[in-house]
């Protein structure tokens, strides 16, 4: 006998790794040069050069049994000093050593912090849209997910539909900004706001609902927008955090857990974040990218080149006639299917060789996500299939 759920999910690829297969296979019937794909969020631009750096004085400087060895389950003492003073120094955050994890990217941060918070049959609440992957992570931690939708237009977080998704088996929420699929960043306002609800329902139910930040996307936000940081507005706050995206490693998988010092039995979260981490065998973080990171704490890649890709999209899809979020971070556009069939519009597209994301999966229906991630150049060549899509649909 096998496990069969383990069976359906390893059986059926998810929607986006299912379109980029069908783009490389594409690519090699017409040649890639053809094929528009716009499907994962694979970053383009390069890690920062302090990275690379690091990686070689610590191969061909370092004694290699200790590089390449086992660390602590919970990551190596001087890399967790590292990414404790950078929150501190950062955000103001009095995070320790004590309160960090390192883990294998936000994936494993996410499915060891839902792990350790979430008791079978409890509930996490999702808001649309969100990356697909958090259902599978809260099903698998024994939860159950329930989604809140967002305000019209502009996909901020509602408040009030918050509210209303809140029961007493509420244990957590999971909030991702700046937005996969979106893009959106949440402001201020609206992060106050989930706050104070979160806080009242606390009072209301008598227990903790944590918040966990889920902030692989952080630091790539365009212009003078930044990220609310979650710990300074809510004591029960959990970070997720990956170096995937902010130093371009998303093979090398590397990031980290900071449970906020201020949680309520902050020191018990934290253990509970450990033994969630030892009983999924998410112990010891690879060795020589945790000490990369350590090295290259303050690193960021060059954000200018995503908002290059931005502007350039946003600015001829709404020229177009097509009804797009306007993405303040991150390297996704969401559009609407000028239909409002997300699929239709997917497949139409998908004959001029444009692939792109239908979302109804993501929590939404009648939008599709286009992964700026790539070279300008693919963007360039792609506008006038755009453009004929658009007129294709009597948008322009
Ligand atoms: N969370 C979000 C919102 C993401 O978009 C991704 C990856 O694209 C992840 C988590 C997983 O990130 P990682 O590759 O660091 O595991």
């Amino acid at each position: 006998m096998i496990n069969e759920k383990m069976l359906a999910l390893g059986s059926r690829r998810s929607i986006i790794r299912e379109i980029f297969e069908y783009c490389k296979q594409r690519a090699a019937v017409i040649g890639a040069e053809n094929v528009y794909d716009f499907s994962i969020g694979n970053p383009s631009v390069a890690p920062p050069p302090e990275v690379n750096a690091a990686a070689i004085r610590l191969l061909t400087e370092e004694p290699s049994v200790a590089l390449h060895g086992y660390t602590s389950a919970q990551g190596d003492l001087s890399v967790r000093c590292a990414i404790a003073e950078h929150i501190q120094k950062s955000f103001g955050a009095a995070v320790t050593p004590n309160h960090i994890y390192m883990t294998c990217g936000a994936a494993a941060s996410l499915t060891i912090t839902l792990k350790a918070l979430l008791r079978e049959g409890e509930e996490c609440v999702l808001f649309a849209p969100f990356f697909t992957e958090y259902r599978v992570f809260v099903e698998n931690a024994g939860g159950r997910p329930v989604v809140s939708l967002p305000m019209p237009d502009t996909f901020q977080i509602d408040p009030c539909d918050l509210a209303s998704r809140i029961t007493e088996k509420t244990a957590a929420v999971i909030l991702n900004s700046p937005n996969n699929p979106s893009g959106v960043v949440y402001t201020e306002e609206t992060v106050r706001a989930v706050c104070r609800v979160l806080e009242e329902k606390q009072r209301e139910l008598g227990h903790p609902i944590y918040l966990i930040a889920d902030e692989p996307y952080r630091e790539l936000v365009f212009g003078d927008v930044s990220v609310p940081y979650l710990m300074n507005y809510y004591d029960n706050t959990v970070v997720c955090y990956s170096y995937s995206k902010a130093l371009s490693l998303p093979g090398e998988r590397i990031g980290y857990i900071a449970v906020s010092p201020r949680a309520e039995g902050s020191e018990s979260v934290y253990l509970s974040v450990c033994g969630a981490g030892r009983s999924l065998g998410y112990v010891c973080a690879p060795s020589l990218f945790q000490k990369v990171v350590r090295d290259t704490v303050d690193a960021r890649v060059d954000v200018g080149i995503y908002k290059k890709n931005r502007d350039l999209l946003y600015g001829e899809l709404t020229r177009a006639g097509y009804e797009c979020v306007r993405p303040d971070g991150a390297f996704y556009l969401f559009v609407k299917a000028p239909s409002g069939d997300a699929y239709e519009f997917y497949e139409r597209a998908k004959a001029r060789e444009l692939l792109f994301v239908p979302c109804d999966d993501f929590g939404i229906t009648g939008y599709v996500r286009i992964a700026y991630c790539v070279d300008h150049e693919r963007i360039e060549r792609a506008l006038p299939a755009f453009h004929a899509l658009a007129q294709e649909y009597g948008l322009s």
